[in-house]
């Protein structure tokens, strides 16, 4: 049985920053948001279903779902948009465990799940272990600004539209302060894995 962790943070907290070094030791990260592209791939079963629901004009040229619109139509419509997570999700979880099943398979001993919704998603019992990729607010606003080029009003309301960073520490078994160097970002998340039996 392997150690599963699920990694999660908020809006431009480093994430995918502590992702690539988890990868980078060789260990396989399975990506929540990765597995929901693949899953609406032209003929998957979640494709067909949302083409059912919501009608061939959210089909791009190429036949390929326009995830733009469609994003655009739930981004305004709580029913639709509950309709289109009761496709999508079940999908995902469901590439997720088949692909944890697989590097089980391969003898890994250590998984992470990539969830930026572990928390407001209800989805640790996925998992044996959450990690949370954690800064302060003036940082998250400050990184969020320089990476995406937003106003400070376009990322204030990118950040507020999330759950607090501050309301996950308690929910974490382990928290990653990235406020500081990227080094020792990196310390803290060696210390967490050695302290969860990862050995290189
Ligand atoms: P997320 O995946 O949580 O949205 P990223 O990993 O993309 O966040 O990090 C957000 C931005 O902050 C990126 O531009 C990244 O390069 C930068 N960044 C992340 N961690 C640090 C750090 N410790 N020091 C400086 N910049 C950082």
């Amino acid at each position: 049985m392997a150690l599963v962790i699920g990694l999660t943070g908020g809006i431009a907290s480093g994430k995918s920053t502590v992702s690539n070094m988890i990868k980078d030791l060789g260990i396989t990260v399975i990506d929540a948001d990765v597995e929901a592209r693949l899953a609406v791939e032209k003929g998957k079963k979640a494709y067909h279903e949302i083409i059912s629901h919501f009608g061939p004009e959210i089909l791009q040229s190429d036949g390929t779902i326009d995830r733009g619109k469609l994003g655009s139509i739930v981004f305004h419509d709580s029913e639709k948009r509950l309709l289109l997570n009761s496709i999508v999700h079940p999908a995902v979880r469901e590439q997720m465990l088949t692909k944890k099943i697989d590097a089980e398979a391969r003898g890994e001993h250590l998984i992470v799940l990539d969830i930026p919704l572990l928390f407001e998603s209800k989805l640790t019992y996925m998992v044996d272990k959450t990690l949370l990729v954690y800064v302060d607010e003036e940082t998250q606003l400050r990184r969020l600004m320089e990476r995406n080029n937003f106003t400070e009003q376009e990322a204030k309301a990118r950040i507020n539209s999330q759950m607090p960073l501050k309301e996950k520490i308690s929910l974490a078994d382990a928290v990653i302060d990235n406020n500081g160097t990227i080094e020792e970002t990196r310390k803290q998340l060696m210390r967490i894995l050695h302290e969860w039996k990862y050995t290189e």
